[in-house]
């Protein structure tokens, strides 16, 4: 299995964490490789398999806590309309709402912090007396290389 290691990203997540107190242990840290390592979105079924391969004694709850923990850190979101989990591409970690932009030819997810449009639907929420704690903001389509693919 190759994976296609962001270094830097690993790096700063390991920063933040030591920084917190908080330990990413070698599973959490495989987990979060393997997300970072896919532009795909990756369901939980597909982390499982990829860390069998090298930690063949993972079963799902091994995975379901690394993702809990890095969902938890800021590290990933969940992308809610696939149940599938992408790595942040901020990585500062702060808790944020994005827009996210899914292609669902390959699947590839692209996120979006737009705080004005966070903003207005929070503003418009309030309006009709709803308090946000969460906002799922996910939009479908076909992206650009998929686009150009099928005009082949
Ligand atoms: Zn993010
Ligand atoms: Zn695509």
């Amino acid at each position: 299995m190759v994976i296609s290691l962001d270094q830097q990203q690993i790096q700063q997540v390991e920063e933040i964490c030591a920084n917190r107190g908080v330990r990413l242990t070698p599973q959490r840290r495989m987990v979060f490789q393997l997300i970072c390592a896919s532009k795909k979105a990756s369901t939980a079924y597909e982390l499982l398999e990829d860390l069998k391969k090298t930690e063949p004694q993972a079963k799902p709850p091994t995975v379901y806590r690394a993702l809990d923990f890095l969902l938890e850190q800021g590290f990933i979101h969940r992308v809610e309309s696939t149940n599938s989990f992408i790595s942040c591409c901020i990585g500062n970690a702060h808790k944020h709402f994005s827009h996210l932009l899914i292609c669902d030819v390959c699947g590839n997810v692209t996120e979006v912090q737009d705080d004005h449009l966070v903003s207005l639907l929070s503003k418009n929420a309030e309006q009709h007396g709803i308090h946000i704690a969460n906002h799922v903001i996910e939009s479908h389509g076909v992206c650009q290389t998929c686009c150009a693919k099928t005009k082949d």
